[in-house]
């Protein structure tokens, strides 16, 4: 690799959390050609302002942005003066944003699926720890039909809420079971809505679906014992249905002994001792181990249970419900949105 190139692939690196990271500047090497990596370093700014600075074909510099655009390298953000284009500082974002898009490995094969694993497990995820509740930026969703009083749940904590309140819907394969690789789980299991739904679906990484499809493969998930999560906000943009195998958060509490990683629900699973009949199926769907039974009925750990409700609902004796145990105001209001930096071209 040349060293200008090197310089500008550290530059984009650093920008990202990961100046010294050798396997994320490998993986930055093989995705960018020397000058694609020159104009990724010196964004933020529109063609003309890239052009006027590195002395270059202004015409020639802004078809180079609109493809690093479609291959999800490079955003789009709203600005006083118009939109322009931007790199993004989330690791996490970046790294989904590629692996939504069959074409990388299409063209780089399964070794390229191997360095971003190797980068998430040996680097990223050593990032993820968030002591502050209102830092963590995922969280469960509940399953609605397993909370005791429904009255005490809010539109944006129901999957349902955020499917039908949305004007566009779409489904991308999750970037996290294409790079593990590790269960046979479904791959078209993310969910986005409205403005960011329209930039999946333009980048040609989304597929455009109904409320009623989309609500037909959340209960697949949900059957399957994947967990639903979304950010953790009162206006969230995506829902994922995650394995604890794979998925970015889960991965890192299950097998990496990261606690502080994500914000559970606002509701804990609750066994009806009477009721139970200790036949252990909860056991098998709590992805935490939060769900136990010791010689009799089963006993929940509150310290570990995330309140996602996959364990209500499956119990056969109908034995466990989820009650509230946070009130509304431990959702942040809305800090960060993947909303900000996806803007269509010219938006
Ligand atoms: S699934 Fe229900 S009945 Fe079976 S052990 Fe768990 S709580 Fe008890
Ligand atoms: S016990 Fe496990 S499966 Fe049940 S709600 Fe808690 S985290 Fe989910």
């Amino acid at each position: 690799m040349e060293n200008a190139k090197r310089d500008y692939l550290r530059t984009i690196a650093g920008r990202l959390g990961f100046p010294n990271s050798e396997i994320l500047i490998g993986l930055l090497d093989t995705m960018l050609s020397e000058r694609e990596a020159q104009w990724m370093a010196h964004l933020p700014g529109t063609p003309h302002d890239l052009a006027e600075r590195l002395g270059q074909d202004e015409g020639e510099v802004a078809q180079g942005l609109a493809d690093l655009y479609d291959r999800g390298l490079v955003l789009l953000e709203e600005a006083p003066e118009g939109s322009r284009y931007v790199t993004t500082e989330n690791p996490g974002w970046f790294m989904d944003l590629i692996l939504f898009d069959t074409r990388y490995e299409e063209r780089y094969g399964e070794a390229f699926l191997d360095r971003w694993r190797e980068f998430y497990n040996k680097e990223l995820v050593h990032t993820y720890e968030h002591p502050d509740p209102e830092a963590r930026p995922w969280r469960v969703i509940p399953i609605v039909e397993k909370v005791e009083d429904t009255r005490s749940i809010l539109p944006f904590e129901q999957v349902a809420g955020l499917v039908r309140q949305a004007e566009r819907i779409s489904v991308q394969r999750c970037p996290c079971r294409v790079r593990e690789r590790a269960c046979d789980n479904p791959l078209e299991t993310c969910f986005a809505f409205d403005h960011v739904a329209e930039y999946h679906i333009r980048r040609g990484v989304g597929r455009e679906v109904t409320v009623e499809e989309a609500l037909d493969i959340l209960k697949r998930c949900e059957e399957l014992g994947l967990v639903h999560t979304t950010e953790n906000t009162d206006r969230p943009t995506v829902i994922c249905n995650c394995c604890s195998c794979c998925c970015v958060f889960l991965r890192a509490i299950t097998v990496h002994g990261k606690q502080a990683v994500m914000e559970e629900s606002r509701f804990q699973a609750v066994v009806d001792q009477g009721a139970c009949i200790a036949c252990g199926t909860c056991e098998e769907r709590c992805h935490f181990g939060a769900i136990r039974r010791r010689e009799g009925p089963a006993q929940v750990d509150a310290a570990l249970c995330m309140g996602c409700g996959l364990c209500a609902s499956t119990c056969p004796a109908g034995a466990i419900t989820l009650v509230e145990v946070k009130d509304p105001t431990f959702i942040p209001k809305q800090q960060w949105s993947l909303l900000d930096e996806i803007l269509p071209e010219g938006g």
